[in-house]
């Protein structure tokens, strides 16, 4: 068994204190590590890739909630769209009417983060303040198969901790800012998903409702197997 226990049980009891939730990101990682998580009681798991995702959602237990956290094309989307839990990486309205699409196709309404590009790298997709303040809230409210409720970013990959606190603070107080603004359409946000293996006890500190690790549970990817 690959999975990380004593490292497990840390992380799970620095985020209950803080009412944080867990996504056990498992990509590139066999359905056995998955489901030795979930025999311990974990029930959120992330994925990068559609079809890696479509295919350990076929083998493993029905109530796992499958979070999607990679880049989504617009023409994949129809193959999550039936069973994913939550889709952290929304990053161009274009996606989110693609989504919603779907979702009215498999008669689901799918809950969405839109993705914040908060890191310095160029690398990054997402939204930026701007164009995050200015999404049209009436366009907004017709897509009644989907859900913004939150927003999710990833820091710079950097020794920097001040670097990423930084940047992590940026993305809680544009979170505060957005949620006020959809409060009028009568949907305040309630996930900020930040954090994972290298960074994620800070983000804690900067008001991260949902972390997202991998590797401190799993080990190391090879991507090269
Ligand atoms: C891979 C990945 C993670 C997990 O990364 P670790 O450093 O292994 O914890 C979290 N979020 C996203 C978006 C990822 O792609």
């Amino acid at each position: 068994m690959a999975i990380n226990l004593p490292e497990y049980n840390s992380i799970k009891q620095q985020l209950q204190s803080n009412n944080v939730k867990l996504v056990a990101v498992s990509k590139t990682k066999p359905a056995q590590d998955i489901q030795a998580l979930y025999n311990l009681g974990q029930r959120d798991f992330g994925e990068n890739y559609v079809q890696e995702l479509v295919d350990k959602q076929a083998s493993l237990p029905a109530d796992i909630n499958w979070h999607f956290i990679g880049h989504l094309q617009s023409n994949k989307a129809k193959y999550i769209a039936p069973f994913v839990h939550l889709i952290h990486g929304v990053d161009s309205l274009k996606l989110l009417k693609e989504v919603n699409k779907q979702a009215f196709k498999s008669n689901r309404i799918i809950n969405c983060l839109l993705q914040v590009h908060i890191a310095q790298e160029e690398t990054k997709f997402g939204f930026d303040e701007q164009e995050l303040l200015g999404i049209d809230l009436n366009e907004l409210t017709l897509l009644a198969s989907i859900k913004v409720i939150g927003l999710m970013g990833m820091a710079s990959f950097t020794e920097d901790t001040g670097k990423v606190r930084a940047e992590f603070k940026t993305l809680k107080t544009l979170f505060d800012k957005f949620s006020a603004k959809l409060s009028a359409i009568n949907q305040p946000l309630s996930v900020l998903s930040m954090g994972m293996s290298g960074d994620y006890k800070i983000a804690v500190e900067e008001g991260s409702t949902m972390v997202r690790i991998g590797s401190l549970l799993f080990g190391a990817r090879d991507y090269n197997k």
